[in-house]
């Protein structure tokens, strides 16, 4: 079953059974949290696998932009070095 998760004023979210004593991010105490229901508790988890893939998917931009950058550094083959351009983008 899914952890429960309790929503701060603030708009953090804390995993567990309990509320946090002290929100982490603003300082409130506990009786600030409310216990998100599942319909919530379902999207928070779509939205954090959300960020999970965008940033998955910066880091493999990059990485594709490095090999690009290596492959015009190398310099070897024209027809390769014209690839690697492209996809840069120039
Ligand atoms: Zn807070």
């Amino acid at each position: 079953m899914m952890k429960k998760k309790w929503k701060c004023a603030c708009g953090y979210i804390h995993d567990g059974d309990e509320p946090p004593e002290n929100c982490p991010k603003c300082g409130a105490p506990a009786k600030v949290f409310t216990l998100l229901d599942d319909v919530a508790a379902e999207l928070v988890e779509r939205s954090r696998h959300t960020n999970t893939l965008h940033a998955r998917l910066i880091g493999l931009g990059r990485e594709i932009e490095q090999v690009c950058r290596d492959g015009i550094a190398d310099d070897l083959d024209p027809g390769c070095v014209k690839v690697f351009q492209k996809t840069l983008g120039h």
